[in-house]
């Protein structure tokens, strides 16, 4: 019997409704969960409606995996992230239009919208072009992501991790859809950027973002 069941079965519906939701196509992309000491990951190039639980891989965060499947060619930024960032419970690649058309102009989302905010900085980076599934891509990856948990892979797509599997699709979604706010922008010229104090109170004001409902319901209104 295969461990985690629940993990198993949360991978493979994300990453269906992440292909329903337009953020990715076909068997591009992969997605990952944190489990145990190490991660469930989406095989390399099998449709994900193909995938019962037990064919997905398990890898350990030394690249050691188990299962009768291989994993995504993209393995290695999924254990980098696992292995340096203890806030990423859960890692998706995609190749959604709208941020790969930013990643193939190699451009940053700059603070064009406050809602840049949302990857935890003043902008989504944008790292230089590796070819996939290298060394190298997961090094541009790391750098990118630092102090951000989305940044896009020039010439090849996006990169999210978050907490659990439905805040990284949600994630995603949302930098897709700034991106997609983005390109509209420039067929118009180049739109103002906020400044970085106002960005430092839009970090600050996410910090206790939605959280109210998780509170005893007093205190100041914000
Ligand atoms: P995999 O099918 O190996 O996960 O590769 C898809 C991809 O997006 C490579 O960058
Ligand atoms: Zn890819």
């Amino acid at each position: 019997m295969a461990e985690w069941q629940t993990q198993r079965r949360q991978l493979i519906e994300t990453a269906l409704a992440m292909n329903a939701s337009g953020v990715n196509q076909g068997t591009s992309g992969n997605l990952s969960v944190r489990a145990g000491t190490g991660f469930l990951i989406t095989p390399s190039g099998v449709p994900y409606g193909e995938l019962s639980p037990e064919d997905l891989p398990w890898m350990d965060l030394d690249g050691q995996w188990q299962g009768p499947l291989k994993p995504s060619s993209e393995w290695r930024f999924h254990r980098d992230l696992y292995r340096h960032r203890p806030d990423a419970g859960a890692v998706l690649h995609a190749h959604p239009v709208h941020a790969g058309a930013l990643a193939c102009l190699q451009r940053d989302l700059p603070a064009f919208h406050y809602m840049v905010a949302v990857a935890g900085g003043k902008n989504i980076r944008c790292t230089p072009y590796a070819t996939f599934g290298t060394e190298e891509l997961s090094r541009l990856a790391l750098r990118g992501m630092e102090g951000r948990k989305a940044c896009l892979l020039g010439h090849h797509g996006l990169l999210c991790l978050e907490r659990d599997l439905p805040s990284v699709l949600a994630l995603a979604v949302e930098v897709e859809h700034l991106c997609r706010m983005y390109l509209l922008c420039l067929q118009q010229g180049e739109p103002e950027i906020l400044p970085d104090e106002e960005m430092a109170r839009v970090l600050e004001k996410f910090r206790h973002y939605g959280a109210r409902a998780q509170g005893e319901g007093k205190g100041e209104n914000p």
